[in-house]
């Protein structure tokens, strides 16, 4: 199948609003095994709307729209889409009443302009909205249908698996197909060296698909198979995946919706282990990655945030002449704070980081992006110097990744160094 992207709204091309629906529902499409001919993104102005519909409704089956469906005199997505296909419109009582429930639920004051909401062109179907007053609708045209969902990313979240790709496949049922989707998630190696070390596989004898998707500091490798049966598309996904785990090896960290502080969490939490973090340039990074887990309070007991030299001597008991003499930034501090921090805790684990982040600060000793990570298990205290190059925010990214997966090969047993 076919099919277009229509984002609709002011905010979007003035540039105050980032067109993330438009990568949601284009993820959603492809993951489908459909063809995304075109995302467009126009104003709520009537004539651009009746124009965008034209041009991608020549170029695909289907087309879902997002935005505009507001109860506010800028909304006007139904009213253009009604003339542009030279419909009429009519109220659906049963979402009137809906909309009105959800009023008195929440005591909001009743204003005559959200009656607009249960509004739909003649001909309509509704799409429920679970999660909020907008309902969305959906219309048959020359064989060719137009979704119209609202703008809100959390509402669509649960609109469109729920109302909008069941109705896709209702009447498209010959797209309906197997698909199968597995995410591999990299850590270490460039995009450029992940491809290259990939570059032998024959994916296409496969019947596989390959897509590369940076996400800083991880590169993601994406393998879909479509086909008839669920066994089928399953076999050819695991026999792409052997290959690239085989030639990626310890850069695969992940895969699908895992992700690195949540494995960490896990294997933590399994052999009820428990650890203390001193962060210095990552300025408790490490940390709010660790808490994003529900339940990380079985294992972490605390963060210190040892920013100046001061705090790393006051609490965590670096002594001032090694500060002096090797630097804040320094194998040997950090060796120290990842000890020091484990001991004021008394916690199994102790994990420390270290670094300069960026812009200033650096040295020709030292350049920005110099950090060390350093973890201490009380027996031995690992130690690792990484030379990072980018500017100050993904530095700090890319040292929070760095420490947990110092910490994650730690778990799993691999060696740092292997
Ligand atoms: P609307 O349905 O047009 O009233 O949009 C409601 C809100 O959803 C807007 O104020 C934006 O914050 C958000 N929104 C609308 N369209 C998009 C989009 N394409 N991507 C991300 N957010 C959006
Ligand atoms: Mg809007």
């Amino acid at each position: 199948m076919k099919i277009g992207i229509l984002t609709i709204g002011n905010e979007l091309t003035s540039g105050r609003t980032q067109d993330t629906n438009a990568s949601f529902l284009a993820r959603a499409f492809s993951t489908q095994g459909w063809q995304v001919m075109l995302i467009m993104s126009v104003g709520d102005e009537d004539e651009a709307i009746k124009q965008a519909l034209g041009y991608i409704l020549a170029r695909s089956d289907a087309v879902v729209v997002t935005g505009g469906l507001g109860p506010t005199a800028d909304d006007i997505t139904t009213e253009a889409i009604a003339r542009a296909f030279g419909l009429g419109l009519y109220t659906d009582d049963a979402v009137l009443r809906h909309i009105r429930e959800i009023f008195d639920k929440y005591r909001l004051s009743w204003t005559e302009n959200n009656a607009k909401q249960a509004i739909f062109p003649e001909g309509a179907e509704v799409i429920a909205n679970p999660v909020g007053t907008a309902a969305g609708f959906a219309l048959k045209q020359k064989g060719k249908l137009i979704a119209v969902i609202p703008g809100v990313p959390r509402e669509i979240g649960r609109m469109l698996p729920e109302g909008v790709l069941p109705l896709l496949r209702r009447e498209f049922p010959e797209a309906a197909q197997h698909v199968a989707v597995r995410t591999i998630k990299s850590f270490g190696l460039s995009e450029a060296a992940v491809d290259k070390a990939l570059a032998d596989l024959d994916f296409e004898r496969l019947g596989i698909r390959i897509g590369f998707y940076p996400n800083f500091p991880e590169n993601h490798i994406v393998l879909t198979a479509t086909g008839g049966l669920e066994s089928e598309t399953a076999a050819r996904i695991s026999a792409a995946e052997a290959g690239v785990v085989s030639r990626l090896q310890k850069y695969v960290f992940a895969y699908d919706g895992d992700t690195l502080e949540g494995l960490v969490a896990k294997m933590l939490t399994e052999k009820g282990w428990t650890l203390a973090v001193a962060e210095s340039c990552t300025g408790g990074l490490v940390t709010d990655r660790l808490t994003d887990v529900p339940g990380s309070s079985a294992f972490l007991e605390r963060t210190v945030v040892t920013y100046s030299n001061a705090a790393k001597t006051e609490l965590l008991g670096v002594p001032a002449d090694v500060l002096e003499e090797h630097g804040a930034v320094s194998e040997q501090t950090a060796r120290l704070m990842a000890q020091g921090v484990r001991k004021l805790a008394r916690t199994d684990l102790g994990l420390a980081i270290t670094g300069i982040a960026g812009p200033a600060g650096g040295t020709s000793q030292k350049p920005v992006g110099t950090v060390h990570i350093a973890l201490d298990d009380g027996k031995e205290c690992l130690c690792r110097h990484y030379a990072f190059r980018w500017d100050r925010r993904r530095n700090k990214i890319i040292s929070s990744q760095a420490a947990l997966m110092m910490l994650k090969r730690y778990l799993t047993g691999e060696r740092e160094d292997a």
